[in-house]
This record gives C-alpha cells, structure tokens and sequence, in this order.
C-alpha cells in the first residue's frame, strides 16, 4: 500500500479544505501561506489525529507537530522552467491530482538534557486557520514557559510566526532564539530579484521578516550563529542556503541513530523529490535553491538517513531513495 497516497487522501477528506480556502497569488494573502480559510473551521467536527507523533532516537525524544494545512497550486510555484504540461505529467505519475497541493507544515519539538528544543514555530495564532501548536504542546503537557530554544530554520512566516501571540508576546518567553548570520543579512536589505513570486507576496515576505527580526532583536534572545555548530547533546545546526541565504537544517543523533530534518530544502513530495532541479518560487534564488536541494538529496539517498521536512505529508518522517534521474520520497511507517 502507498501509505503516502492514502494519509494524504485520508486527509482529504476531512476539513473542508477546498478551492474556496485556497491561497490565491493574486495579493492580498498573509505572510504566513498556511492561513487559508477552511469550511470546517470553529465548526464541532473533531479533529483528525492527535496532531503529534512521538518518537525516539535512544534518549532523545523527539515530536512531530502537525500546526496547519493549506494549498497552494502546483504551477508555476513548482517547475516555472519545465512548463505546466511537465509538473502536472510528475504529479500524475504519482496519483496526485493536478492544481492545488495539500501542504503541511510540521514543526520539529525535541527534548534532551532536560532540554526543549523547537525547530520553527508554525503559523501562529492570526488567520482563518491558525498554527494548533500550542494545543498540541498542551496536550503534550508542554508549557510555552518550558521551551528552552527555537532553531530559526529561516525567515519566512510559516515558520516564525508562531513565535509571537496575538498581542505580539514572544509565544516562548523564556527561549533562545537561533538564527543564521546570512539571514539576519538578507532580511535587513531583502532582494526578492531572482525569484517570480508575485509582488504582493513578496511585499508580504519582506514586511513580515522585517518585523519579526526586529521583535526578536529587541527581546535580546535572538543569537546570530554562524556555519554549523553544536547546538545541545545530540543535537546541531548545518547550514545549507538554497532555500534562502541563511537556510539551515538541524540533525539530531541519539541511541546511534539520526534525523536529518532539512525543513525547506524541500516543498512537496512529488515535485521536489522527482525534479528536484525544477525551480521552486519560494526559493529567494531559484538556481541557487536548486543546487542544494539536488545536492541535499543526493547525500541523503546515498547514506540511508532518516530525513524530516517541514511540508512533507505529516507527520513528515521518511527516507529519500533514488529514482531515475532524481528521487523518491518514501514514507516512514507509523509506529503506536
Ligand atoms: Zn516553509
């Protein structure tokens, strides 16, 4: 059985999720592109799973959060330089339907050393349909005030803006928050150039990034980290650009084991596993976000490490297998 199919067919069919709640990139959209109005919404349907997934590398204990959905359409977000005939041709070969893509947005919470560690913060709390990870940290009986630090993998909303509330708190007040060197730069004097993302998104971006960095660097918890580094036991920070210039992924090590979580280098696990030189809009440079995510799945697909990414389908576990010319995304199995 194709367990990624059927998750993600089971997952459509819950939520309403239609072209109605589409994100259009017409303007007019949040920075944060996972806050499409869903039908379900306030409504007393129960939610679909708990919404986490537990799992253990040795003594470190690691969480999958499931923060949000939404869809965006294929093309040209993905394959601007193949055409619409060729990406809606790769999606078919693999039983998805063309046009609007189900994306997930899994936020990494790790705990080691009496340590609790997120990568990301989700959507947060603004929009019709708001980040759930604070309910789900709840469920799990953990505390916002427990969270020692945030890994930035980079400064796009769908990943910090769940770091602030609706009154523009520090969601985590009692974090450090790290970021890269490189994207500190990039977003003080942001050159959107080289991508063909829509202006009105762009402008999304630019005011958005700008105004969490300056929260974070008024709070004196933001440290700016340079290459790779050790972050706590068995966890650390690469850093990979492509995605963005100061784009970095966490690999986590415990009980001889490893995750490599890449959060952006990849967007959809079809598009950017099969073709993964087919230019993706969200990446700042294309052909730069080409190359590493080409280069990333190259080293990953050759060394058999278990991989986490941000939008793949949740709870965003797998492996990255050799496929051709490319690569296939091949789901982790659940374990409960
Ligand atoms: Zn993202």
């Amino acid at each position: 059985m194709n367990t990624s199919v059927s998750r993600r067919e089971a997952l459509l069919g819950i939520g309403g999720l239609g072209v109605a709640g589409a994100l259009t990139l017409a303007g007019g959209q949040s920075a944060a592109f996972g806050r499409q109005a869903s039908a379900s919404a306030g409504s007393a349907t129960p939610q679909q799973g708990a919404g986490f997934y537990r799992f253990r590398l040795g003594d470190v204990e690691c969480f999958s959060i499931g923060d949000s959905q939404g869809r965006l359409p294929a093309f040209p977000l993905w394959g601007e330089n193949a055409g619409e005939a060729a990406v809606n041709a790769a999606l078919k070969a693999r039983a998805v339907p063309p046009g609007l893509m189900l994306m997930h947005f899994n936020v990494l919470v790790i705990r080691v050393g009496g340590e609790t560690w997120l990568v990301d913060a989700g959507n947060g709390p603004s929009g019709d349909r708001p980040g759930q990870l604070l309910t789900h940290l709840g469920t799990l009986g953990i505390k916002p005030e427990a969270v020692t630090g945030v890994i930035l993998s980079h400064l796009h909303g769908d990943h910090f803006a769940g770091l602030f509330t609706a009154d523009n708190r520090l969601t985590f007040p009692n974090a450090r928050y790290m970021l890269n060197k490189l994207e500190r730069d990039f977003w003080t004097t942001p050159d959107l150039s080289k991508t063909n993302l829509p202006e009105a998104f762009k402008k999304n971006m630019t005011e958005g990034a700008g105004k969490a960095l300056a929260a974070l660097t008024a709070s004196k918890k933001l440290e700016i980290i340079q290459g790779d580094m050790k972050v706590s036991g068995g966890l650390s920070v690469r850093h990979t650009g492509g995605h963005t210039p100061g784009h970095q992924t966490v690999v986590v090590e415990g009980g001889g084991q490893r995750l490599d979580m890449i959060v952006d280098a990849v967007h959809h696990f079809v598009l950017s596993f099969r073709n993964p030189d087919w230019h993706a809009q969200f990446d700042v440079d294309a052909k730069q976000g080409a190359a590493v995510r080409r280069a990333t799945l190259q080293r990953l697909a050759s060394d058999g490490t278990l991989v986490m990414g941000y939008h793949t389908p949740w709870p965003g576990l797998g492996n990255v297998l050799p496929d051709g010319d490319g690569f296939a995304w091949h789901p982790a199995q659940w374990e409960w």
